[in-house]
Formats: C-alpha cells, structure tokens, sequence
C-alpha cells in the first residue's frame, strides 16, 4: 500500500482496463493524476493529431473529475526532469510501458531518476495485447514472420484485468490551474469526437458492421473498417477491450481481430529493432539508388501526382489525418517503386500527418510496402496504381469525394484521366496539366526502373 502515489499517462488515455491507474487506486489512499505535455514530442506533430491529443488530455481531466472529483495535472517540458522532480513528494510513481526508442530511453532515465528521489516505480503493459516476450516461437524469440506470430498470438492467454471500478475510495488530487493554457493550445476541432466514451460509442457503431469486415475492408468509398486506430494510438480504449467485445463468432471478427494482431506484431518488433523507422530490416536494401526527387515527393505529399487514386489517398490525409488501409498501401507503393523515393521519406510524412501515427505501425508497414521488412510484399510486387484503383473503388466513389475535379468523369476514365478523348474532358470542365495534373511518372517505365534498382542490390554484380 502506498499512501500517495503519481499516475503518469501518456498512451493511455483513459480509465478502464488501465493497469496504472487501477493498481495505483487500489493500492493508495491519494493520488495525483499527471500527463507532461513534452516538446520534443509535440513537434513531430502535424495539427490533426495535435489537436486530437490536447482534446484528448481535455476530456480524459473531464473524465477523472467525473469520477473522482480530482484533475489531470498537466506540466510542459522534459518528461525526465519532470517526472523524477515531482516524485519525491510521492511514495510511488504508476506508468504503462512504451516500444518506442525515444520512450524506452525517456522511462530509463525517469526510472533512475524515480528512484533516486526516494520513490517506487511500478509499470505495466496497458497499450498492447499481448505484452512483449509473451507471443515467442518455441525457441524462445520473435517471430520474424507475421503468420505463426498470429497463431501463438491468438492461443496465448489474456492476462487478468484489473477490476476497474468508478467507486473510487482513493482522494484523486484537483486542478492544479493549467488546463485554460491546455485549451487555449487547440487551434481547430479535432479530427474525431474525443474521449473514452466517445471511443466506445465508436467501437459499439463497429460491433454493428464488424461481421462484413472481410468483405468491405478493402473498399475506401465504404465504411468497412472501424476507425479504431486513433484511439487505440491515444489509448482511449484498450485492444482487449475490443477483442474481448468482438469476439471470434463470425469470420469477419476472426479477420478484425486478428489486424489487432498485427499491431502487437510490429510493436514487438520495434522493441526487439529499435532502428525500424531508420533502417531496412533486410540491409542490402539500405543501397538502392534513391531516385529522391524533391518535386516529385512535394507532388505526392499535396496530391498532385496525375493520379487519382494516390491523389485522393494524399488529399484525405491532409484534410483529415486519416487514410484508408488500401489506399496508404497504394499510396506507399507509388511513393517507393514509381517514384523511387527512399520509404523513410513517406514514413516521416505520414509520421506528421497521421491522427493515429505510431512508430511501431508506421515504419514497420512502410517497410512492409517498400519489401525491406521482416515479413514484406516482395521487391518486384508493385502495385499498378490505375488497377488497384479500378478493383477497390470501381464506381468512382472515393476518387469523387477526394479529387472532386474529376468528378464529372465517368466510372471508366476517372481512375486514368488521361484516357478521355479531349472532347469528353472539355465537357467535364478538365485540363490536364491545367485544372488537374497530367501524371508525373509513365507507370510502365518507372515499375522497370525500380526492378532493376532493387535487382542491383538484391543481386549485386561481382
Ligand atoms: C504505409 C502504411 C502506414 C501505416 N501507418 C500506420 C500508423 O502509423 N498507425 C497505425 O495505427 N496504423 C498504420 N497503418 C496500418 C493501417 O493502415 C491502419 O491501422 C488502419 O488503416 C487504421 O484504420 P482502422 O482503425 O479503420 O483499421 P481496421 O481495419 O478497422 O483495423 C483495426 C485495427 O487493427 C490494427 N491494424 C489494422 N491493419 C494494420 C496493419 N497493417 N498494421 C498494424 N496494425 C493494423 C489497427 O490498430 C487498426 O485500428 C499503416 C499502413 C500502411 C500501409
């Protein structure tokens, strides 16, 4: 029993089946609720993620007054000098793990400096499934391949929840005065209704179309994804909370389910290859010939490619945070193997952009599409961008919503512009190089030139 304790959130913005927050209420008779708003941080992201997170740290202080009467305290700065100075005022400091580099090396630095300020310091995996080291081959390491990650993943036991309760006994300190500063730092709307209840008002929606998830997963015109993403990167609500909701009764939660698998899958893989958004996992790859081209990589970022179906996927990014699974794929492939730009280049964009970006997730896919990673697509899988356009969004829907310019267009040209005879495009108010751009790269073209960058390291001559 400790008799005032610290519970420092940071990827875990909520109450329930919280490990930190519950085993700090039970064990302790005051406790002070705290979140460290860090720069080094805060500057990786762009403004939807940014004004998600304050949002967030709004509602999750909302939230604990509700149920306690007490506040979120919310300092600005280095977490590591923070987090040990505050400590010694307390017996105990609660926190969730992180994969990343940066929060390995942070919570190395805050543990010593813990303990050196005379408190104890427990920490629990309350971001992830499955915890790391607990889904390993029978040798005892990680997988490097998904598939038999997934089958020991999904016979692994869950571990016990904490019984949460909002009948807190515990006295939750109040509002030390900061949160006028934390709103005044919101500068638009947050992409998505914030907070743990609106987050399970989300997951309830999703239990009433999971079971199609097989079937319209891959359909960016369609709702056929949950939408989790953001919060499972905000921790609003916990991964087992959501298997343990959806369940395995039909094959579309069995395939849902096991997408969350991924995300321990790469996770774990950080942890265990600090370097994934630096490195190639398969090294040879860190010498193809980056062709680098800065307009090229400006074009792709503004959605300005030529073509539809990258330039919808970009423009979504940028008005709303948030991509389709199939479209980032798409996207990432054209970025990497037409425009032959290095993948580090789209991670850290998306890095910036994305509501829901997370190391683990973000480099561990790019190096999925660019086939530097463990378990990739292979090298000389490269999408044709005007095909994957034609299978997923074949009656035009996304490509309308996102690049309205070509709107007029019927279901056949619009995924390739520049097929229209000029007659139809003028009636459709479109010139190409003008009112949209004539594409950047010849598909064709740029598919053989990034065979044969990546056949000279994969073969090198002697
Ligand atoms: C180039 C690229 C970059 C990506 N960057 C990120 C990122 O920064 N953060 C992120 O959370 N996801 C990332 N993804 C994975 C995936 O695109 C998103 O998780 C998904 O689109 C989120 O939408 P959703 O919640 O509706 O997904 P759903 O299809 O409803 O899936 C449910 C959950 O499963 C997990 N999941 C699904 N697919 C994947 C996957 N391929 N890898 C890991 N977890 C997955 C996510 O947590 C997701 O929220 C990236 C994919 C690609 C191709």
């Amino acid at each position: 029993m400790s008799s005032s304790s610290l519970v420092w959130f940071r990827r875990d913005l909520r109450l329930h089946d919280n490990p930190a927050w519950v085993a700090a209420t039970q064990r302790s008779q005051s406790l002070t609720a705290l979140y460290v708003l860090d720069d080094t941080l805060l500057a990786t992201a762009g403004k939807h993620r940014r004004n998600q997170l304050l949002a967030e740290l709004v509602a999750l202080d909302r939230h604990i007054e509700h149920v306690t009467g007490g506040r979120l305290h919310i300092r600005h700065g280095d977490s590591t000098a923070i987090v040990p100075k505050l400590a010694g005022s307390f017996d105990a400091v609660y926190w969730n793990s992180d994969v990343t580099p940066y929060a390995t090396r942070r919570d190395r630095f805050v543990l010593d400096g813990v303990r050196a300020a005379g408190a104890d310091v427990h920490t629990s995996w309350g971001t992830l499934h499955h915890p790391p080291g607990s889904v390993l081959t029978g040798k005892g390491t990680l997988s490097k391949v998904f598939t038999p990650f997934y089958k020991v993943w999904r016979r692994t036991g869950v571990a016990p929840w904490p019984a949460t309760t909002d009948d807190h006994s515990v006295s939750v300190t109040a509002d030390p005065g900061q949160h006028r500063e934390l709103v005044s730092l919101i500068t638009d709307e947050p992409p998505l209704p914030p907070g743990e209840e609106a987050a399970l008002d989300r997951l309830d929606c999703w239990l009433g179309r999971v079971d199609q998830y097989n079937d319209a997963r891959d359909f960016p015109a369609t709702d056929g994804t949950s939408m989790l993403s953001a919060d499972l990167r905000f921790g609003t609500v916990s991964p087992r909370r959501i298997s343990a909701l959806v369940g395995e009764a039909s094959d579309g939660r069995q395939g849902f389910v096991r997408q969350l698998s991924w995300r321990d899958w790469w996770a774990h893989t950080l942890l265990g290859f600090p370097d994934l958004a630096r490195r190639s996992v398969r090294p040879e790859y860190d010498g193809i010939a980056w062709n680098n081209d800065e307009s090229e990589f400006a074009s792709w970022c503004d959605g300005q490619t030529g073509y539809p179906i990258v330039d919808a996927g970009m423009r979504q990014l940028n008005e709303t945070g948030w991509m389709h699974n199939r479209v980032r794929m798409i996207v990432g492939s054209f970025l990497v193997k037409d425009l032959l730009i290095d993948w580090r280049w789209g991670e850290r964009y998306f890095r910036r952009m994305l509501i829901d970006a997370d190391i683990a997730q973000n480099a561990g896919n790019w190096q999925w599409v660019a086939g530097t990673g463990p378990d990739a697509a292979p090298y000389f899988r490269i999408f044709n961008p005007i095909s994957q356009s034609r299978k997923f969004d074949a009656g035009g829907g996304y490509l309308r919503r996102w690049v309205p310019e070509l709107a007029a267009l019927d279901d056949k040209t619009i995924h390739e512009p520049w097929i229209g005879a000029p007659l139809d495009l003028a009636s459709a108010g479109i010139v190409l190089g003008d009112t949209y751009p004539a594409p950047i790269v010849d598909h064709a073209k740029a598919r053989d030139r990034t065979l044969a960058a990546y056949k000279a390291v994969k073969n090198p001559k002697p």
